[in-house]
């Protein structure tokens, strides 16, 4: 039985050179789902937004009973985690991520923007899968293979290499611009940094940071102290140059 698939052509990220471009013919040997065709020519469904059979909207779980064209169309920007839709019909309740290992700076840079995200150089593609599952996150990465499995939901497939254009990509796909305030969570530990009084840490400080800084935010986990110094300022203008800016100061 012959399904003529046609992505999306933005899919063509995900798909062999010889498929590219074009209606792939696809021969259904067995029974196989949406899922099924769809992954078996690359593209993970985490990046699929709609899926027609026939022109009637299907979900993954649908099985072609006869031949007939499939139109896969990509999830579109911004991505709204927090409704349901066909494809997803249990949306997030609000926005966090795990980063794979492949994507930590990401991760890291994503902290510093305010978001929640779970990430460590130790997890293994089962782990996170299962603290996507389990704490319903978001999942980055550039791993193609690990966005196969039925455990992820909700994720992009980070298409560039830089670390500060992967931040604008996440950015702009999950249309996260309104919800960033700078410097508000531990880039060590993830957890929302509380405002601390200076008397209270002053011996902890450089006699420089003490003369020109009075407003400090501390970690409640590992205790490090923070404050909008050099560092805040660079990282703002980088920030600032990519279009990217905080929501409060
Ligand atoms: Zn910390």
């Amino acid at each position: 039985m012959k399904i003529l698939v046609l992505p999306d052509p933005s899919f063509d990220f995900f798909l062999a050179k010889n498929h590219q471009g074009r209606p792939l013919a696809y021969s259904l040997a067995r029974r196989a789902s949406a899922k099924d065709i769809i992954e078996s020519l690359g593209i993970p469904h985490t990046e699929v937004g709609g899926i027609r059979f026939e022109g009637r909207k299907i979900d993954f779980s649908f099985v072609p009973a006869a031949p007939g064209t499939l139109q896969v169309h990509a999830v579109l920007a911004p991505f709204s985690v927090l409704s349901p839709s066909m494809l997803r019909p249990v949306p997030l309740d609000c926005i966090k991520f795990v980063a794979d290992v492949n994507v930590l700076k990401l991760g890291r840079l994503l902290i510093l923007l305010g978001f929640d995200v779970a990430c460590s150089s130790s997890y293994s593609d089962d782990e996170i899968a299962d603290i996507a599952q389990a704490q319903s996150r978001i999942v980055l990465t550039r791993d193609t293979l690990l966005l196969k499995r039925k455990k992820i939901v909700f994720a992009r497939r980070i298409r560039s290499n830089l670390p500060y254009e992967q931040v604008l990509e996440v950015v702009e796909f999950f249309g996260l611009q309104h919800l960033i305030v700078f410097f508000s969570r531990c880039t060590a530990c993830n957890r929302q940094l509380v405002p601390v009084n200076k008397n209270n840490i002053i011996h902890l400080l450089e006699p420089r940071t003490k003369k020109y800084y009075f407003d400090f935010l501390q970690c409640p986990q590992c205790r490090n102290i923070f404050w909008k110094g050099s560092h805040y300022g660079a990282m703002k203008n980088t920030f600032s140059r990519l279009g990217i800016f905080s929501r409060k100061e």
